[in-house]
């Protein structure tokens, strides 16, 4: 088959949601143009922005990374090793070996320095990994961003990560998580800093080519910790529905983020947790912590952790609440093991 665009070269990559067929330098154009619309459309970025992308070492981080460099953006990547076994080492090497091609020194954060590697803080306060994880995350992306002086971090979210989310806000009519799901969360002031997903018009199998495409080093392997991910669930029962219906997925998207859809209010300032874990994806036991972490959501502004400085609506902010926990637990385990 020939490329849709030049209509000389072979094509590479088809895409049945955009009735397309591209050879790689065309869906390179193709791509890269998707992301530039969404960033225009919805005022993501401005061109003078110091930006903070987010990498994992999976392929959506450093495809964003990647776009972004090649657009001529100001960008630095931030990677926190969350310490898991084998896969955080694998993840790190990929996200060193991406940005040296580039010329890059990502800011490397290192949870278990920091007191908190998320499967022994997980197993500590007995709460789900993933809660834990994205709290960890948020508050690191707050901090290294105001202490870089960046003045938006973003993320590589793609469109099957933000439908995936939607069908799951949907099915359990989580309105307050449907008024605030948006590509663009203001900051806040306070050291709240704004947060973009600027892949949200490509997809994950689009991702994947882009990444394959241009030669770029990804971890292809799932986080261990997420094999009971429900966003998982929803994603298989939208790609069942793409298969049959392509270009579903970017229908409801785009269709979700309309300005007259009444389930929306508009992007929101970022609170300094800004997804915050739910208490119903905690263990029962666990329901009391995830609702005071929850308690990070707040009217009016922020004010400082009493412990790190980090803008909270609490005492204390939420990571520090977490890493508190997670310090007493070890000492009363320490304590049992020297009885
Ligand atoms: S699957 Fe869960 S634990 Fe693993 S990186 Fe994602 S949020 Fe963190
Ligand atoms: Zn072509
Ligand atoms: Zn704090």
């Amino acid at each position: 088959m020939k490329c849709k665009r030049c209509r000389r070269a072979e094509a590479a990559v088809e895409l049945p949601s955009h009735h397309a067929a591209f050879c790689p330098d065309c869906f390179f154009h193709f791509f890269r143009r998707q992301v530039t619309e969404g960033i225009r459309k919805l005022r993501l970025l401005a061109p003078e922005d110091r930006i903070l992308v987010c990498v994992s070492g999976g392929k959506d981080s450093l495809v964003l990374w990647d776009v972004l460099i090649d657009e001529g953006y100001k960008t630095e990547g931030l990677y926190i090793d969350l310490g898991i076994d084998g896969y955080s080492d694998r993840s790190k090497e990929k996200v060193l070996a991406y940005a040296a091609s580039r010329g890059k020194t990502p800011i490397v954060v290192e949870l278990a320095k920091e007191g908190v590697p998320i499967p022994e803080a997980a197993r500590c306060v007995r709460m789900q990994e993933c809660s834990i994880c994205g709290t960890v995350k948020r508050y690191f992306f707050n901090r290294v961003a105001a202490e870089g002086m960046f003045t938006v971090v973003a993320t590589g979210h793609n469109l099957d990560d933000e439908t995936a989310r939607l069908l799951g806000n949907l099915l359990h009519w989580q309105r307050d998580h449907l008024a605030r799901q948006h590509p663009l969360l203001p900051g806040a002031g306070g050291g709240l800093v704004r947060k973009v997903k600027p892949l949200w018009r490509v997809s994950e199998v689009e991702t994947a080519a882009y990444g394959f495409l241009k030669g770029i080093d990804y971890v292809t392997e799932e986080c261990p910790l997420s094999f009971d991910a429900t966003s998982l669930v929803y994603k298989e029962a939208l790609s069942l529905i793409e298969d049959r219906m392509p270009g579903t997925r970017i229908v409801f998207y785009k269709g979700f983020l309309d300005p007259s859809n009444p389930l929306r209010k508009g992007p929101e300032p970022a609170a300094p947790s800004d997804a915050v874990p739910r208490p119903e994806d905690a263990p029962v036991a666990d329901v009391a912590l995830a609702a005071e972490v929850d308690s990070e959501e707040g009217v009016g502004a922020p004010r400082a952790c009493a412990s790190c400085g980090a803008p909270t609506y609490s005492e204390t902010c939420s990571f520090c609440r977490l890493k508190e926990r997670v310090r007493k637990a070890r000492s009363l385990r320490a304590a049992k093991v020297s009885r």
